[in-house]
């Protein structure tokens, strides 16, 4: 069934539902009233008629009297203690019948009667006789199954005049619901079949969860359309950059095929070439991978850490490897919560990069600023042209091709750092002047945006 068909039908069937109890309830409420007032009334002149009997004397004027008190649709039975009748008076033929009479518990007793209800009480009196006796009353409730009737009528009425509009609701529901659903379907269907990223109209001013649901749609198609994009760039990028290598190592490997068996200097030269290639391409992809791992937001883990523990450790590692002088300069100590290892991944790729592109010493400054703590990495090298800057971060991006041969680089290392960064809650900024060096700055916040 449509999710419309599901909407529409139940809720008139709630409605209806809902319709038909209240209507119950109205009903059983008054025909109880109504029960209570005609024994209420009943109960009023039997026992009138019981302080008219006691000042009776005389027994057939007190007959006269029961007659006058006998209801217009009902019985009036005087019974002796033994539970014979003394006196049986009504107010129309065939009602000489014995009704029932209540238990001691009951204040009356109903009994169908003609196709009506006849309500009978008892109360005890004196006759004129001064014996104590039983005087039983019966009122056939003929007004009351009129006035039931009626109300049976209106509420069916009501109740059927009701339907038209809440079916008419109903529908209306069902539309403003499945309509902005039935987009999304159809602009779904649409981006499957043409393989591109459709999105739907929202209403500008549309504020409910429906028009940001639709607003939200747009907003994943857009992303995805990013990423796609992103996604096609780096492989055409990757496969771009992996082919340079192969061609080297192929054309190496031709080399060795026709000259290499007479000539062992154009072998040595042929299998170092390949070798550095093989390492090159060993690197990209290491870094390629490190790059698909460091997207995920789940691989990080963010503990209490020491800024400076880690960054001396960092650098470390690049001065053993490299023998490279680093000066670090901050607090003997500071924690923060992060996570530790891709931080530390973080400082390595800029320690390296300020260790390829430069040659004197490394600076390290380490401060606290209202919200951050700064990490600033300073080289003295060539530095980055102004134009290039914001492109940095761009994948398989790199300053100039020859500067990157001789220093092995493959334009991922930066892409990388941002990724991290982002991972991180933080963000890099980079400050360049052409013959003067590169500072890196690693923005960290102290408290998480999450906590
Ligand atoms: P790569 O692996 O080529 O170093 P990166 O993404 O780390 O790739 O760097 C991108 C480009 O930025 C490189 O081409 C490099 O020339 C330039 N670059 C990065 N860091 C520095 C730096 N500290 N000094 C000068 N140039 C740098």
């Amino acid at each position: 069934m449509k999710l419309k068909n599901k909407i529409h039908s139940l809720s008139t069937l709630m409605m209806l539902i809902l319709l038909i109890l209240s209507n119950l309830g109205i009903y059983f409420t008054f025909d109880r009233t109504q029960h209570k007032t005609e024994y209420s009334q009943l109960l009023g002149s039997a026992k009138e008629l019981t302080v008219a009997l006691s000042k009776m004397t005389d027994e057939e004027e007190a007959e006269i009297i029961l007659r006058a008190y006998v209801p217009p649709n009902g019985a009036l039975r005087v019974v002796d203690e033994e539970g014979k009748d003394i006196l049986a008076v009504q107010s129309m033929e065939g009602f000489d019948k014995k009704f029932p009479i209540p238990n001691k518990d009951e204040q009356y007793t109903i009994v169908p009667f003609n196709g009506y209800e006849a309500l009978s009480i008892a109360i005890p009196t004196i006759w004129p006789t001064g014996e104590v006796v039983q005087l039983e009353m019966t009122q056939v409730l003929t007004d009351l199954k009129a006035n039931l009737k009626l109300l049976r009528m209106v509420m069916i009425g009501i109740t059927l005049f009701a339907m038209i509009p809440i079916i008419i609701s109903s529908i209306t529901l069902g539309r403003i619901v499945t309509q902005p659903i039935e987009k999304l379907i159809q602009a779904m269907t649409a981006s499957r079949r043409s393989g591109t990223f459709q999105q739907i109209a929202v209403p500008d001013n549309g504020k409910d969860e429906l028009a940001q649901l639709g607003q939200t749609f747009n907003d994943l198609m857009i992303q995805l359309e990013q990423n796609y994009r992103k996604q096609e760039k780096f492989v055409s990028d990757a496969s771009h950059e992996l082919k340079t290598p192969l061609t080297v190592i192929d054309s190496y490997a031709r080399l060795l095929e026709r000259r290499g068996m007479d000539k062992p200097e154009i072998t040595e030269e042929a299998l170092t070439a390949i070798r550095n290639e093989t390492k090159r391409m060993k690197e990209m992809i290491e870094q390629m991978l490190d790059l698909a791992r460091n997207n995920e937001p789940a691989s990080y883990v963010f503990e209490e850490t020491d800024i400076r523990a880690l960054v001396d450790e960092a650098s470390r590692m690049i001065t053993s490897a490299y023998g490279r002088e680093i000066h670090i300069s901050g607090p003997d100590q500071m924690v923060i919560s992060t996570d530790e290892t891709h931080l530390k991944q973080l400082c390595i790729i800029l320690l390296d990069n300020a260790r390829k592109y430069s040659q004197r010493e490394i600076d390290i400054r380490i401060d606290e600023q209202q919200d951050f703590v700064r990490i600033r990495i300073r080289d003295y090298g060539k530095g980055i042209p102004a134009k290039d800057i914001p492109f940095l971060f761009d994948r398989f991006y790199r300053v100039d091709e020859d500067r990157n041969r001789k220093t092995g680089g493959t334009g991922l290392g930066l892409a990388i750092a941002n990724e991290i960064a982002i991972g991180l809650g933080t963000k890099l900024d980079i400050e360049s002047e052409e013959g003067k060096g590169t500072e890196v700055i690693i923005w960290l916040p102290k408290t998480l945006p999450s906590q």
